[in-house]
């Protein structure tokens, strides 16, 4: 049991309170810091457990980045991809939907893939959404490479 930012040994309270609240391994500071994000944010849970999961396979992205219109759940600048997690597509409306196909748009526009995914994948099947991620990821590479 160490932290996942620092590798600092965790204590047993220190584990529980951070499985608990966001399912992965944190010390008390990290864990804090965190917690901070996800309450200015409303940062899904699940796009905090796709962050660190991507960091172990050295895919490193940046938790709300700021596009200079809005916050992007995680972003992997390298090859400028935009990874949203989505929480309520259950109850999505036109309006909405219409709403994310132009920031679709947009972000194509200058040059990023955004791609949208279900928080449930994350929750049932991280270990598949990781490997396609890592997938798309590989492909944009190759993609940039040609142009
Ligand atoms: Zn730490």
């Amino acid at each position: 049991m160490t932290c996942l930012e620092c590798n600092k040994e965790l204590n047993e309270t220190d584990h529980r309170k951070s499985i608990d609240a966001f399912g992965v391994e944190l010390c008390d500071p990290h864990r804090t810091r965190i917690e901070k994000l996800v309450q200015i944010n409303d940062t899904p849970i699940e796009a905090i457990q796709l962050y660190y999961a991507l960091k172990e396979v050295g895919v490193y992205t940046m938790l709300e980045w700021w596009d200079g219109k809005k916050f992007v759940d995680l972003a992997v600048s390298r090859v400028k991809l935009n990874i949203e997690v989505d929480t309520e597509y259950d109850l999505i409306t036109h309006e909405q939907a219409m709403k994310d196909l132009e920031e679709a748009m947009h972000s194509f526009k200058n040059g990023f893939t955004t791609i949208r995914i279900p928080h449930i994948v994350i929750k049932y099947n991280l270990y598949k959404t990781v490997n396609n991620i890592l997938g798309i990821v590989e492909g944009l590479k190759a993609n940039i490479k040609v142009i």
